[in-house]
């Protein structure tokens, strides 16, 4: 049995898609379990009919293999295509998309340091032709959406066919002020899913990026993405101050990564 048809597709969903494919797979489990037990009993009884007194002892039983109960967790509930928490995570990807795009690109055009200290002194530098596919990748998609919207709406809007930080900015700013209506039509499921989707490649690749000092996450007291490493090695956030190691900064890069995870479950339901 699929998860409910009204499910919202996106990552608040995770767990009870889960849930529910390891339900899926229990109950086929189960049936053969079934199929097996109906075989035993039928030689138990056979087994049984023949048995008597003084016979050492009598056959035992099998057991009925028990039926696997379906997920009692919540599912949250698509209206008309997205939950009402799930358009703001998709929100807050394309802002990632835009910041870690312009991180990356702005370290392989040269307009960073490259000198490398602290921890992650020596790791390989990213390599430009990597960046500038996944960059292009991403670029792609989003004109490709922000085109077809803006055709089928008849709006003047046309993406510039660069890769740029300028044509990426107005771009994700198109599709952001349009993000509501978007998110409203069916076809956005997939448009959704692919926007956390490369907001984690993105946020992979930056977080590979030894010469890159600013961190993709967002600052854990105040939110702002203003984390950027210092010599000494730790991560200073430039609107607050607040100081994280590196282990607490990747534990809550984890945490982002996580929240926004949805390679793996944007197109199962
Ligand atoms: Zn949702
Ligand atoms: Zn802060």
């Amino acid at each position: 049995m699929p998860i409910d048809p009204l499910a919202c597709p996106g990552v608040c969903n995770r767990r009870a898609r889960r849930a529910w494919e390891e339900y899926d797979q229990a109950v086929i489990d189960h049936a053969e379990a079934m199929d097996i037990y109906v075989e035993k009993h039928s030689m138990y009884r056979a087994a049984f009919a023949v048995w008597h007194p003084p016979l050492a002892s009598p056959p035992i039983e099998p057991r009925e293999p028990a039926r696997p109960e379906p997920p009692a967790m919540q599912v949250f509930r698509a209206n008309p295509v997205w939950c009402r928490r799930c358009p703001r995570a998709i929100r807050g990807a394309l802002y990632q998309i835009n910041e870690t795009a312009a991180v990356l690109y702005a370290d392989i055009t040269g307009h960073r340091s490259a000198v490398i200290t602290g921890p992650n002194a020596g790791r390989k530098p990213l390599n430009p032709t990597e960046v500038i596919e996944l960059l292009d990748n991403v670029y792609g998609d989003l004109v490709e959406v922000a085109g077809y919207w803006a055709e089928a709406r008849g709006h003047p809007f046309r993406p510039l066919p660069s890769r740029g930080s300028h044509a990426r900015n107005i771009t994700i700013s198109y599709l952001l002020g349009e993000l509501d209506n978007i998110l409203l039509h069916p076809g956005s499921v997939e448009f959704g899913g692919k926007v956390l989707h490369w907001e984690r490649k993105l946020l992979n690749m930056a977080k590979a990026d030894p010469a890159s000092r600013r961190s993709p996450i967002r600052c854990p007291r105040c939110r702002d993405r203003e984390l950027y490493r210092e010599d000494d090695g730790y991560f200073k956030c430039r609107s607050c101050e607040r100081l994280l190691t590196q282990e607490e900064h990747d534990d809550y890069y984890a945490d982002e990564v996580d929240e926004y995870d949805h390679e793996q479950e944007a197109h199962v339901s």
